[in-house]
């Protein structure tokens, strides 16, 4: 039978999963997490009593819905959690689990792998205490565990909103919000994100929640500095009006939105086109999620837009290679799901302009600031790198020089950093990291077993 493998248990890839459902397949999901949910629906560990619903505020009603589904379609395909799929080649995913490495053929691959956060190096953003925004959310909604008593949530995105308002609701001392993006660019940008009034609307209800809650809310504020010796003990920004803040706290969650997870999609042969409002580049995918032979993306890992768009896209996808395989037509709308897609879509266009990533602080970086935090690779030897005579300074021409991107992350999070430093000066499309396997960490036991 044919076999299709889905990678991620998120709302794209178990739109997909339910879609495939009655089809005469044999459907493979892998996620390496240990529940289905991805980001948006991540659920708590077995035996934690953590009261989502409290959590989670309105939101909760689509998380339960989420998991009922799931549930049961997990219990009746080949569902394998706790499993990364490190690397694509030879017409198979190459898996490592607990229980070892393993190649997996294919007959087709949907790849709905999400998004992860995307940040910008700044002074001591390194120290203890300095959390990614994300990695705030995980632990609160996968462990009920806090970054720390007094947080503040700093950088550039809506999520800074949304998280906060969820460490609020748990009882957590918010001390601040920090958003680099003035009010002003937020209201131009409103047509665009009112193309996502869900999301727009959860937006909103989080900021008043902050407001209600007492919270200081700092816009068109930039983070100067993350102070501490051993670890954080404040947070400095230069307020909209000029003048320095300091914000006492033992923690920091920081971001500046989102980027989508596009190595496996380039390592199965995507293309990958640069995309100048969100600075990134973005797998070439048609409209219901082709991206190559027998290759589906959907959700995040395709277009950042939110788990509506993710849960519609993955619906097509699926229902384009039932078509493409001639198999018969799942009962997924088709025009319906395009037509609103095609709305949510200029919903990150909203979100890019609302939330900037402030690259101009990349260029303004001093010498000493930590870029890559896997080598503790400084701005200033990726400077020195790019003084070096070569024919082309490209971003992975610099990678081998200076060692920046080259350690565990592999530049997820220094390379958008690393592509501004780069192309600083030169106008037009920016420069990126090649995705390489393996796509994330192994465990030391399995690079052996794995090694193809
Ligand atoms: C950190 C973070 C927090 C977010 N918080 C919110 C929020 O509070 N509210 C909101 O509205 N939106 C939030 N979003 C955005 C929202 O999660 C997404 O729009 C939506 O979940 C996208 O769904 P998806 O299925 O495309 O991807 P995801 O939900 O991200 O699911 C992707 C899945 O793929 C798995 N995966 C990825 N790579 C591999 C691999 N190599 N091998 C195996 N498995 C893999 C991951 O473990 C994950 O379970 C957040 C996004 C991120 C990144």
């Amino acid at each position: 039978m044919t076999r299709i493998v889905i990678v991620g248990a998120g709302p794209a890839g178990i739109a997909a999963a339910d879609a495939l459902s009655a089809a005469p397949v044999e459907v493979t999901l892998i996620d390496e997490a240990a529940r289905p949910g991805g980001q948006l629906y991540r659920s708590p560990a077995p035996g934690l009593k953590l009261d989502m619903s409290r959590l989670l505020g309105s939101s909760h009603g689509a998380y339960a819905a989420f998991h009922d589904k799931a549930a049961g379609l997990c219990r009746r395909l080949d569902y394998r959690p706790g499993t990364l799929v490190w690397s694509i080649h030879g017409g198979a995913v190459h898996l490592a689990s607990a229980s070892g490495a393993a190649a997996l053929p294919y007959d087709a691959l949907i790849l709905a792998t999400g998004a992860t956060d995307r940040i910008m190096p700044a002074p001591g953003w390194t120290l203890p205490g300095v959390f990614t925004l994300g990695g705030a959310q995980a632990l609160l909604k996968d462990q009920g565990v806090a970054i720390g008593r007094r947080v503040v949530f700093c950088g550039s995105s809506p999520l800074l909103y949304l998280a906060a308002s969820q460490y609020l609701r748990m009882g957590v001392k918010v001390a601040a919000v920090i958003d680099s993006t003035p009010f002003a660019a937020k209201l131009r940008a409103l047509p665009d994100m009112a193309r996502a009034p869900a999301t727009l609307a959860a937006g909103l209800r989080a900021m008043a929640e902050l407001r209600l809650g007492g919270v200081p809310i700092h816009q068109g504020a930039r983070i100067e500095r993350f102070e501490g010796e051993e670890r954080l003990a404040a947070v400095q920004c230069r307020a909209g009006a000029g003048q320095l803040v300091r914000i006492a706290c033992d923690a920091a969650a920081y971001g500046h939105g989102l980027r989508p997870e596009a190595q496996l999609a380039e390592l199965a042969g995507c293309e990958l086109r640069y995309d100048p409002v969100q600075r990134l580049h973005l797998p070439v995918i048609d409209g219901d999620g082709r991206a190559g032979e027998r290759l589906y993306i959907a959700g995040d890992g395709g277009h950042i837009g939110g788990g509506q768009a993710a849960s519609l896209s993955g619906a097509l996808a699926a229902a384009a290679l039932l078509d493409d395989l001639g198999l018969p037509a799942s009962d997924v709308d088709r025009a319906g799901s395009r037509r609103s897609l095609a709305r949510l879509r200029g919903f990150p266009n909203g979100i890019a302009a609302a939330f900037r990533w402030p690259r101009e602080q990349v260029v303004a970086l001093a010498d000493d600031t930590i870029l890559c935090r896997c080598e503790n690779i400084r701005v200033g030897e990726v400077r020195a790198a790019l003084r070096q005579p070569m024919a082309s300074p490209d971003a992975n021409r610099i990678k081998a020089v200076s060692r920046c991107g080259m350690g565990r992350c592999q530049g997820r999070f220094c390379g958008p950093a690393l592509a501004e430093l780069v192309g600083a000066g030169h106008a037009g499309e920016l420069d990126r990291l090649r995705a390489q396997a393996p796509i994330k960490p192994l465990p030391i036991a399995l690079a052996g077993e794995a090694a193809p």
